[in-house]
């Protein structure tokens, strides 16, 4: 645990751990919104397949009653007693209307020239011509023309009603033109089919000639249905049955997910539409609130996990100060005894592993007593700090480790020293004191130091070296001070 927490305060695994996390949160919520995104569009391409094949279904079954009706007509037409018939009944022979085709609009027959010979209407039709109607032009011209669907029209008949016409070609026993049979589909007919469609807000539903001619519109933008208006140039080739495009609308400036059928064996196309605006209306807020949502999240747990960091890495430090703290002597700033039994241990036992040499120098400052009670602590203290500076120059090696053992007492470590060395460096630490008269607080005092060295044996524990280097000191105290003894020197 105090691994793990050590690695997170090192800043780059808690950067990258956090930045892992905030990539998770908006990888989720990236996720989730493209989900929503696609539903929201499937639900679109949906309604508007369902609603499109209702509508193109029933057109299409209603005009093959009129069609069904029309040919009826022309049937009844060839029959050579027709004439003979009386009136009543020869118009029902003629007129029967497949189902309930009745309803949207009236059948005429017209002769070559567009006269009105028979019609289903209830007023008199006769002083009328129809030659002008591109359902008559049409078939007049065009032999082979079959069934056709006019443009929109205003009715003559009833009062300004407009419609769309149905019409068949009549032939002369010889194949020249006879005139035609048309059947009229009231445009209402349409409206109030649309009407029964549940249409969200700027959808829009569309009959349309395969030449791009508007037959209605529902809803209009001029009120009265955009009969006539023209789509051709945003009116895009129909190549799957399926598919829905986007468009901006040329009638009202509305961008919509657009679907079109076929009215099948009729030129004529369903559009239903959708308002992109408002079908991703609730899809957009929605991403808004998930964006900003993520951001404060984000931002919050970086700013979080930075605060963390930050205190956690103060309170490493705090403890890094507070260890050194623990083993520097602060008057010195050397090393302290705690530091000089950890050293001890692993330098013994290093020296025992590698079979190398190990010195360890006891020194002590001569009649140190003296110079408290005649200058006072303040200078002893000077003295000291000043005799731990020199003993600290005297002992230079990389390796070397000097520490205030306690009171006026020093240790130095010597690693890789033989006991000739060791001797050399003790001596230069006796002369280095004994040499120059330590100057403070306006004081100049004479000090020496006393040494005892002490050499690393095969079975030495830490605690020996420093027992014998004492013993070693108080043999070169009692021998007079200012001077270095080593114990074996003294011991033999
Ligand atoms: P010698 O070692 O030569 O036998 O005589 P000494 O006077 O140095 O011996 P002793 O051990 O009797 O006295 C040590 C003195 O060191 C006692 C104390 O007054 C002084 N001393 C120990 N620690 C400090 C310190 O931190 N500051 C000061 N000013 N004096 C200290
Ligand atoms: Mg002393
Ligand atoms: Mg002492």
């Amino acid at each position: 645990m105090d691994k793990v927490l050590k690695h997170l305060s090192s800043g780059r695994l808690l950067r990258f751990v956090t930045s892992a996390l905030i990539l998770a949160i908006v990888g989720m919520q990236s996720f989730a919104l493209w989900r929503s995104y696609q539903e929201t569009w499937r639900d679109g391409e949906r309604y508007t397949a369902n609603t499109i094949s209702v509508l193109a279904g029933a057109i299409e079954r209603d005009f093959l009653l009129v069609e069904a009706s029309l040919s009826g007509l022309a049937e009844a037409l060839r029959e050579p007693t027709l004439m003979a018939l009386p009136p009543a009944l020869r118009q029902r022979v003629l007129f029967r209307r497949a189902g309930d085709a009745n309803d949207f609009g009236v059948m005429l027959v017209l002769d070559a020239d567009g006269n009105v010979v028979f019609d289903d209407a209830e007023d008199d039709l006769s002083a009328i011509n129809f030659a002008d109607r591109d359902y008559f032009r049409v078939q007049k011209d065009n032999p082979r023309a079959g069934v056709y669907v006019s443009r929109p029209f205003v009715s003559r008949i009833a009062s300004s009603e407009r419609a769309i016409g149905i019409s068949q070609r009549l032939n002369a026993p010889d194949g020249s033109f006879a005139g035609v049979v048309v059947a009229s589909v009231r445009l209402v007919y349409f409206r109030q089919l649309f009407e029964r469609v549940k249409l969200p807000p700027g959808g829009i539903i569309r009959l349309t000639r395969t030449d791009g001619t508007v037959v209605l519109r529902y809803p209009s933008t001029d009120g009265r249905g955009n009969v006539g208006d023209s789509v051709a140039p945003d009116h895009p080739p129909i190549t799957a049955a399926d598919g829905w495009w986007v468009q901006t609308s040329r009638l009202d400036g509305e961008r919509r997910y657009l679907r079109t059928a076929y009215v099948q064996g009729f030129p004529l196309t369903v559009t239903v539409g959708l308002s992109a605006r408002r079908q991703f209306a609730g899809w957009y807020l929605r991403a808004a609130i998930t964006l900003a949502l993520t951001l404060t999240v984000s931002l919050l747990l970086a700013l979080t996990v930075s605060a963390l960091a930050s205190s956690l890495r103060r309170s490493r430090e705090m403890e890094g100060q507070l260890e050194r703290m623990a083993i520097t002597d602060s008057l010195t700033g050397l090393p302290n005894r705690r530091a000089l039994d950890l050293t001890l241990d692993v330098e013994v036992r290093r020296s025992r592993r590698e079979r190398r040499e190990l010195a360890v120098l006891m020194i002590d400052i001569d009649h140190f007593k003296r110079v408290n009670d005649t200058h006072g602590h303040a200078v002893g203290d000077a003295v000291l700090a000043e005799i731990a500076h020199r003993i600290q120059r005297a002992a230079c090696r990389p390796g070397d480790f000097v520490c205030r053992y306690g009171g006026e007492e020093f240790v130095v470590i010597l690693p890789e020293t033989p006991s000739q060395g060791a001797e050399l460096v003790a001596e230069r630490i006796r002369a280095s004191v004994a040499a120059i008269a330590v100057v403070t607080h306006g004081v100049a005092v004479e000090i020496t130091v006393s040494v005892g060295i002490a050499v690393a044996r095969a079975e030495d524990q830490p605690g020996d070296m420093v027992a014998r280097s004492d013993t070693a000191l108080y043999t070169a105290k009692r021998a007079g001070r200012n001077r270095v003894a080593r114990l074996e020197t003294f011991a033999a």
